[in-house]
Order: structure tokens, then sequence, then C-alpha cells
């Protein structure tokens, strides 16, 4: 059976990638091969997601698949982006990290904000294929339901009423952000 090493060490992202892929694939976790993840030391998703695939390439010599995501509040110079997970570092957990960005939103009208997904491919010949997806929607009032992961509680998709962790897995995964970028991804190569 092919190999690929999804290079991410969330494991939301690393069931929503898994679900993605084709059932070929064997799909392998950087923490079974205890593998830690890179500095992200990009300045924007793209660089972030090809850096994690070039650091992965060191230790496997099969495909690997890595995501850079975040989420994006127009209201709030587009912060936290890339910031995201770090933020949740910052206040010990996504919830407080959530508490946090709902009180900054507290006075403002516009509660747009988008999902940010780049995916990039590195395939066994050192060629890296990237591809950007983007979810439009809007800030919740509060944080709202228990499934999925990281700041879904608080993500309202365009055209839906409920928040991603009101969604159904299946639900979501067939919209998201990552949904998105893989579905360009595919237009670029064969995976
Ligand atoms: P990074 O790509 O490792 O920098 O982490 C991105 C962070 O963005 C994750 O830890 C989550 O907090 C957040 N994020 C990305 N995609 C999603 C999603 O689909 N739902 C909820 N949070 C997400």
């Amino acid at each position: 059976m092919k190999k690929i090493l999804i290079g991410t060490h969330n494991k939301g992202k690393f069931r929503e990638i898994a679900y993605l892929l084709p059932k070929k694939y064997k799909k392998i976790s950087p923490i079974s091969l205890k593998l830690k993840s890179p500095k992200e030391t990009g300045k924007t998703f793209i660089s972030n997601s090809r850096l994690k695939v070039k650091f992965f390439s060191k230790y496997v010599n099969f495909p690997i698949i890595s995501d850079d995501s975040g989420l994006c509040i127009e209201a709030l110079n587009n912060k936290p982006g890339i910031y995201s997970a770090r933020l949740a570092k910052k206040y010990g957990s996504f919830f407080k990290a959530m508490q946090f960005l709902l009180k900054k939103m507290k006075k403002k009208r516009n509660r747009k904000a988008t999902f940010v997904c780049c995916l990039s491919y590195k395939n066994i010949h050192g060629k890296i294929i990237s591809a950007v997806g983007k979810l439009k929607g809007r800030i919740s009032i509060s944080i709202i339901g228990k499934k999925g992961f990281g700041y879904d509680p608080i993500f309202i998709p365009q055209n839906q009423s409920i928040t991603f962790g009101q969604m159904s897995k299946s639900k979501k995964i067939k919209m998201d952000h990552r949904f998105l970028a893989f579905k360009k991804l595919k237009k670029k190569i064969k995976i």
C-alpha cells in the first residue's frame, strides 16, 4: 500500500486531511514516527505550509501533505491568522482564546471572518505544489457547540445558521477551507 505522511500534530486536522485523501494511501502521522513539528517561521500560510513539508521530507521517503491554516477576523486586522494555534497556546486553551476573541469583538459591528488553509504536497521527486482554500463566514456572539476542534465553536460559515462546532464532521469536511484547498490541489496534481 502507498504511504503518505500527513504532516500535522493536530488531531482534528489529521482526521480531515485523511478523509480527503484517496483510500489507496496508508496515512502516516508524524506522532507515530516520533517526529516533532518545525518552527513556524513563515509570514504567510503558504510559506508555513511549505516549510512543514520540507521539514518532514528530511525524515521520510514517501509523499507528504501538510497544511497551515487559521482564522482571519476582519475587524481584528485579520488576526489571529497565521498565529491561530499560537494564540491558543498563549491563553492555555482554545476555549480561553475564543473567550479572548469574543471579548475583542464585543463592540464590533463587523463580524466577518475567513477560515484560510494552504495545503502543500511534496512528491518523492521533491516537487512542492500548494493550493489555498478560503471559506467566508462570521463570528458568533458566543461559544456554541462541542463538535470539531480549534475555533469551530465561534465560526458560522456563510449560508449557514450554525457554528462549525454544532455541525457534523461529515458536513463540515465537505465545505470547509481544507476541502476547498484540496479541491484546488487536485486540479494541479494527481494525488
Ligand atoms: P497551524 O496551521 O498549525 O498554525 O494551526 C492552525 C490553527 O488554526 C489550528 O490550531 C486551529 O486553531 C485553527 N484552525 C485551522 N483550521 C481549523 C478548523 O477547521 N477549525 C477550527 N480551527 C481551525
